[in-house]
Formats: C-alpha cells, sequence, structure tokens
C-alpha cells in the first residue's frame, strides 16, 4: 500500500497554549481514518495544518511526498509561494461543519468555481463533472437551486460534490454532521459511506462511532494535543485500552 499523507511529529502553538504536541500519523491511499476525541483536543487545528490553513511550529505533514508549505533542501525548509501552495491545496478537500456554500451562487455554479477558477477547467465541460457529481450525492434535480433553497443535509451535500469536483487526492471532514438536524444526518453519512468505499482517501473527525465502526479503516483518539490510542474500529472502539478512551466513549454513547 502506498502512503498518501504522512504526518511526523507536528507541534502547534497559539501564544503559549500547544494545541498540538507532537502529533504523528500516517494514512495510505484508500484509507479512511476517523479522528474522534473531546473538544478542544486538537482535530480541527489537525485537519488545518494538514490544509496548511495553519502553519505548524514543529514537524512535517507531507502528503503525497510533498511538504505542505514547504520545499525541503536538505534539511532546510524554505516556505512556498503563495501560488504554490494553492496548487498543494487544490489536491486536498475540506468540508466544515458549516457548509460554506457561496449563498449568491446557485449549486452548479458552486461547484464549478474551484475547477474554472482553480484548475483552468473548460466551463462546460466542468458543469457536465457537476452533473454526474450531483446525481453522485443525490442531488441530481436541485442544478439550479440556491443554497437558502436546500435543507442543511443537501448543502452539506452539495459541499462534498464541490470538494470532489477539484478531483482531489484526499478530503478532510470536519464534524460534517454536527450542524445538522438529526433527521439529515443519516442522508449525509451515506455519501460519505459510498465515497469511502469508492477508494477516495477520508480523514474524518466526528462524533458519529457507529460511522467510524462502520466506514473507518482506522480510528485515532486524540486528546490534549495528542493521539492517546489508534487502531481499527473494532480495537479502539470496542476494545479501548486507554482509560481516557474508555471515559471519552462512554460519555459520548
Ligand atoms: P477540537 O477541534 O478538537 O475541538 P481545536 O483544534 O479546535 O479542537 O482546538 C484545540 C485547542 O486550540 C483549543 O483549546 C482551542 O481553544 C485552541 N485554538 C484553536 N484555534 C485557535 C486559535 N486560532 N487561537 C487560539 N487558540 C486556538
Ligand atoms: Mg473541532
Amino acid at each position: 500500500m502506498k502512503k498518501l499523507v504522512e504526518i511526523n511529529n507536528v507541534v502547534k502553538a497559539f501564544g503559549s497554549f500547544q494545541a498540538l504536541r507532537g502529533v504523528s500519523l500516517d494514512i495510505n491511499e484508500g484509507e479512511v481514518v476517523c479522528i474522534i476525541g473531546p473538544s478542544g483536543s486538537g482535530k480541527s487545528t489537525l485537519l488545518r495544518c494538514i490544509n496548511h490553513l495553519e502553519t505548524v511550529d514543529g514537524g512535517l505533514i507531507k502528503v503525497a511526498d510533498n511538504v505542505i508549505g514547504y520545499r525541503l533542501t536538505g534539511s532546510v525548509l524554505h516556505e512556498l509561494p503563495d501560488r504554490e501552495i494553492a496548487q498543494q491545496r487544490a489536491q486536498i478537500g475540506m468540508v466544515f461543519q458549516q457548509y460554506n456554500l457561496f449563498p449568491h451562487k446557485t449549486v452548479t455554479e458552486n461547484i464549478v468555481e474551484g475547477p474554472i477558477i482553480v484548475r483552468r477547467k473548460d466551463p462546460a465541460e466542468s458543469r457536465a463533472k457537476a452533473k454526474e457529481l450531483l446525481q453522485q450525492v443525490g442531488l441530481a434535480e436541485k442544478a439550479d437551486y440556491y443554497p437558502g433553497q436546500l435543507s442543511g443535509g443537501q448543502q452539506q451535500r452539495v459541499a462534498i460534490a464541490r470538494a470532489l469536483a477539484m478531483e482531489p487526492r484526499l478530503i478532510l471532514f470536519d464534524e460534517p454532521t454536527s450542524a445538522l438536524d438529526p433527521e439529515l444526518v443519516g442522508e449525509v453519512l451515506q455519501v460519505m459511506r459510498r465515497l469511502a468505499a469508492s477508494g477516495m482517501t477520508m480523514i474524518v473527525v466526528t462524533h458519529e462511532i457507529s460511522f467510524a465502526r462502520e466506514a473507518a479503516d482506522r480510528v485515532v483518539f486524540m486528546d490534549g494535543g495528542q493521539i492517546v490510542e489508534e487502531g481499527t474500529a473494532d480495537e479502539l472502539i470496542s476494545n479501548p485500552r486507554n482509560e481516557r478512551t474508555r471515559e471519552f466513549l462512554s460519555a459520548v454513547r
């Protein structure tokens, strides 16, 4: 199996507070990794570092053998120019708790914006691709709607289609169902399950333990800016070894 993501001893501080205290994690191509852990444990910060929305204060993150944000010459890091950072970012999809769709653009316009502007793809081709992606997320009939005319679950599925339109190597999900009414959670998880089964590499921060159990190849438990325990869903969820993991799981179930 080919390694796609390498997170090596990453440290991230906000002022004197260390949000990440030496996090290391490798992820193979096609792997689905769920990250669970209490609020404030550093889950979002880790995703944001992978996507270079935050710069790290120590350690390295590589995606597809490229150091994120830097060029490594010997052992010296040189910050990349913005254009190259944008290219790295274009390979990494991100789906947030708040869908962040452009409210004044239609569903299709939201999806084709990145491919046309960032990837300089042909507009007609991009719209055709958007149509396919909307079918894939079960929203073919909503192509010309505005986000405000859709439910939260539908908007989140558009956000997933928008991420996929960039043909990413990897998609990061940060609590994608946390803002949704309970009855809308299932339709989003269903789309994510299908995506996982299709071989997409995914890192999913979630409190949906049953999703992690079904879809994750590996589950990681974070607490206090560190990875406390990791394993298969069966190992970590059904038979956690660490006391803090056990406490967390009994609190969320
Ligand atoms: P999680 O996603 O696991 O709930 P976060 O990664 O959002 O946790 O945050 C980890 C810690 O870092 C928290 O204590 C949070 O308050 C702090 N933190 C996150 N972002 C910032 C920031 N931009 N400035 C200061 N502190 C931050
Ligand atoms: Mg978070």
